[in-house]
């Protein structure tokens, strides 16, 4: 299996890049953040409490994130494997992941790809996104501004963790999407 982490803070494009990705070498994205919208949209009470973080820009809390993945990671698929995107987003979720991936997949993650790009082009392609998503969270720049605090203060150090089991890879976020899905597929080439 191929297991993907695909790291980066918000804005880094994680969603548009895990598109390319997921069709290129057939992988299933679970991506967190879609799930609570959809559970948002729907009412949901997982949505009504999502909805309580997320519209003031933090972080839903470990437990009720990590369950929803592990219902999310039991779901039977004929895909090579998985992109986790938006999850993990602490140390915390770092450890749940590893051992979701070896005891419901009997498998490892594969690598992190982290998506580099400077805060202020992540709030401008932020607060551009919130003129077409929809997103309450991508509205105001305040809001935008707090992702990107709660990012530092709490999902960076997932970085780390996966530099020390060597896992870790950067790729500039910055530039045309073609030419950072490129330096993706090599990355993911050279561990197939
Ligand atoms: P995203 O679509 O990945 O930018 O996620 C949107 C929002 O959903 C985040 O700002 C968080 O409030 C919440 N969220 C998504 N994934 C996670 C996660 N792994 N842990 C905690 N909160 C999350």
């Amino acid at each position: 299996m191929i297991n993907i982490v695909l790291f980066g803070p918000p804005g880094s494009g994680k969603g548009t890049q895990a598109q390319n990705l997921i069709e290129k070498f057939n992988l299933k994205q679970i991506s967190t953040g879609d799930l609570f919208r959809y559970n948002m949209k729907n009412n949901t009470e997982l949505g009504k409490l999502a909805k309580s973080y997320i519209d003031r820009g933090e972080l839903v809390p470990d437990q009720v994130t990590t369950d929803m993945l592990i219902d999310e990671v039991k779901k039977p698929t004929d895909a090579a494997g998985f992109i986790f995107d938006g999850y993990p987003r602490t140390a915390n979720q770092t450890e749940a992941l590893e051992k979701i991936v070896k005891d419901v997949l009997k498998a490892d993650i594969s690598v992190c790809l982290s998506l580099i790009v400077e805060d202020e082009i992540l709030v401008n392609r932020l607060l551009k996104r919130g003129e077409t998503s929809g997103r309450t969270d991508d509205s105001n720049e305040e809001i935008i501004r707090n992702r990107i605090k709660e990012y530092y203060a709490k999902t960076a150090e997932v970085a780390e963790l996966y530099k020390k089991n060597g896992k870790y890879v950067e790729v500039n976020g910055v530039g045309e999407i073609e030419d950072i899905a490129g330096k993706l597929y090599a990355e993911v080439e050279k561990i197939k």
